[in-house]
């Protein structure tokens, strides 16, 4: 029998703490502020700063919105971060990405400053948790590792399989993991053998991009499976890369779509905003 970890609730009570530290910081004269940046207006980009922004707003955290059209000159748009990492009040960055292909992603991210960057992209953050040193930590994975502690899934000592490699969820995962004292390996589209890797996760991270891909066979009896991809199918309801259906009942614990890793990410961007006040 495997049990859903629920995603939905334990963002809900990382908010709540968030929420009574932002109280707090209050009481002591501090209103912690995000400044959110978009440029242009993709509608999916837009479905996720007003998000961030609701999150803000229920936690007790002031949002100050910029957003600039989709012809800004990518030396305007750099302009801007330097001028918020000058505002003492403004304790953290959020450029929303993907930019326009005029502008270039690493040029923004590099000069946010790294103690505003609550994203966790910037080169020094990643450096931080590379050598296992505090610093901000990639939201996503970040909070695949609360929602792996919230519902007592150990990692020290297990096999950790994360399939994909991208910066902003496959690495950093891996390297938490690795912090963790998991047994890690990075699984990739060049991987020889993905079943054969997947099949010893006892816990089984996957991020890849493609919809329902990962089937029964990849996975071992009793591990645990967390789902990163989010996808729109044919019917129009969200599914993950795992075949949820097909999957779940091998597992010990799996992630749904929706209401797995979705609502980790802004629960712990608002958490990378206090501590940035702190
Ligand atoms: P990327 O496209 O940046 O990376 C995908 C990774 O998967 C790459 O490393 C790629 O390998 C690998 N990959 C692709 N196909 C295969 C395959 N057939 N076998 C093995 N590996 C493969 O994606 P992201 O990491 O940004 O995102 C992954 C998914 O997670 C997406 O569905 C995205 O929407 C979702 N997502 C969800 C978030 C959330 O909050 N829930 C946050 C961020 C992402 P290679 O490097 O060799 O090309």
């Amino acid at each position: 029998m495997f049990q859903l970890i629920d995603g939905k609730s334990i963002a809900a009570q990382i908010k709540e703490e968030v929420k009574e530290e932002a109280e707090r910081l209050k009481q002591a004269g501090i209103q912690v502020c995000l400044a959110v940046v978009q440029v242009g207006n993709d509608p999916a980009s837009s479905v996720y700063v007003r998000n961030k922004k609701k999150a803000c707003e229920y936690v007790g955290i002031r949002s100050a919105s910029f957003e600039l059209p989709e012809d800004t000159a990518e030396d305007e748009l750099l302009e801007l971060v330097r001028r918020l990492n000058e505002d003492d009040s403004v304790n953290g960055i959020l450029v929303q990405l993907p930019l326009p292909e005029h502008i270039s992603e690493d040029k923004v991210i590099q000069t946010i400053s790294p103690d505003k960057d609550v994203d966790g992209f910037h080169p020094e953050s990643v450096g931080r948790l590379c050598i296992g040193e505090k610093g901000f930590l990639s939201c996503t994975p970040a909070g695949i590792i609360e929602l792996l502690r919230r519902s007592g899934v150990e990692i020290q000592g297990k096999e950790c399989v994360v399939v994909g490699r991208s910066n902003i969820v496959g690495k950093p995962m891996a390297l938490l993991l690795l912090k963790e004292n998991g047994t890690v390996t990075i699984a990739h589209s060049r991987t020889a053998d993905l079943k054969e890797i997947t099949q010893r996760a006892d816990i089984l991270i996957v991020a890849i991009g493609r919809p329902r891909f990962i089937t029964a066979d990849y996975v071992k009896e009793g591990a645990t499976v967390i789902d990163v991809g989010i996808h729109r199918n044919e019917d129009g309801h969200l599914c993950g890369d795992v075949d949820f259906d097909n999957v779940k009942e091998k597992t010990a614990f799996i992630t749904p779509v929706p209401g797995g890793v979705g609502p980790m990410t802004i629960a712990m961007l608002m958490k990378n905003c206090i501590a940035a006040a702190k």
